[in-house]
């Protein structure tokens, strides 16, 4: 009987019991400029009893304002509540619920949120991770909120495992460029610890609203075809583009790519869309189901490492605190 019961609340939380969990700001950026952490909000996300000795899985979406970053977040949220099963993306009518991503075009606070329950999935070798989402909300509007961004930027790439760097259309010169200034403020803070391991782990270019599948296909070979273009060094090109290249090479163990197709115009227009898979294109929707698994699936996971060591929720708030320290005032 009892094991009925159990059987039955597993069904529901795979196809679609109500989301656990809200997103809580972590780090605030204040209009003086500083950075401040919310250590409250934070322990209580980390130090549940139940993960904080869990080796910590940290996968962070950033880039620039209103270019779908929490609405995608919301479908790792999906994924990982359905406890990755096969028709995790759920029934066409539901809302699409979890880190706000209907703001209209009021920007909301600098800064880097949490989703507050953190999933504990067992890994590949057997072993229960918990993984963490971090979302970062950031404009390129000023010259002083630039430097914010990079900031938000370098501390989201410096505490996860895994960044997805969220960019429209394709992977452009300019967008090198920021991701040279991000990682050089994350990798000259971390320069004292360490000389030996990379300093980041896992970056994920996602082009969304790629329209030239013709070019290139959707997907991830499509994406490798686009940064290898991208990224290779060649000696015809200008010295300052080839160390850009090596720079970027330099601080990732590991680089890949992913080319999304538009998700159709009730996504990016209509006032009331509410992220129902019914109103969002199928090409869009077929892509994410191989994209989600790619980054989140059991055997995909990454344990955050810092200096070479695999942490756990407790150690990482003490590097949130520690990071937070560089870039005070
Ligand atoms: P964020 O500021 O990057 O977190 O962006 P949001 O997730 O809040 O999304 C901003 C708007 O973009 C929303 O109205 C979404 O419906 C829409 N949107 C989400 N994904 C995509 C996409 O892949 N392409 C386009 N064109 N719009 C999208
Ligand atoms: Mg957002």
């Amino acid at each position: 009987m009892s094991a009925n019961i159990d059987q039955l609340q597993e069904n529901m939380s795979a196809t679609g019991a109500p989301l656990k969990g809200h997103p809580i700001q972590i780090v605030v950026a204040n209009d003086d400029h500083t950075f401040e952490l919310n250590e409250e909000a934070l322990e209580e996300v980390l130090l549940q009893p139940h993960i904080r000795n869990k080796k910590v899985v940290v996968v962070s979406v950033a880039g620039a304002f209103r270019k779908g970053k929490s609405f995608l977040l919301d479908f790792f949220l999906r994924y990982l509540s359905a406890d990755c099963s096969p028709d995790w993306m759920g029934d066409e009518n539901s809302p699409l619920e979890g880190f706000s991503w209907r703001g209209g075009s009021e920007r909301d606070t600098t800064g880097i949120l949490l989703w507050s329950e953190p999933f504990v999935c067992r890994s590949g070798s057997g072993q229960d991770l918990a993984v963490l989402l971090m979302d970062t909300q950031g404009a390129f509007d000023s010259e002083s909120t630039v430097r914010d961004c990079a900031t938000v930027f370098a501390l989201s790439t410096m505490l996860s495992s895994v960044q997805v760097f969220n960019l429209t259309q394709n992977i452009q010169e300019d967008d090198l460029q920021h991701l040279q200034l991000f990682t050089e403020y994350g990798r000259l803070a971390l320069e004292a610890n360490d000389n030996v391991s990379k300093p980041f782990q896992k970056l994920e270019f996602l082009v969304r609203d790629w329209s030239f599948p013709y070019e290139a296909c959707y997907g991830e070979a499509g994406g490798k075809k686009i940064m290898e273009r991208r990224l290779t060094v060649s000696n015809k090109q200008h010295p300052e583009l080839q160390q850009l290249r090596r720079h970027i090479r330099s601080c990732f163990d590991d680089i890949s790519c992913f080319l999304l197709p538009h998700p159709g115009l009730k996504v990016a227009t209509n006032p009331h869309f509410d992220g129902r898979l019914k109103d969002i294109e199928a090409d869009f929707t077929e892509q994410l189901q191989i994209l989600v698994p790619l980054l989140l699936s059991k055997e995909n996971l990454i344990v955050k490492e810092i200096n070479g060591s695999q942490i756990t929720c407790q150690d990482l708030v003490e590097y949130f605190k520690a990071y937070i320290n560089i870039y005070q005032g």
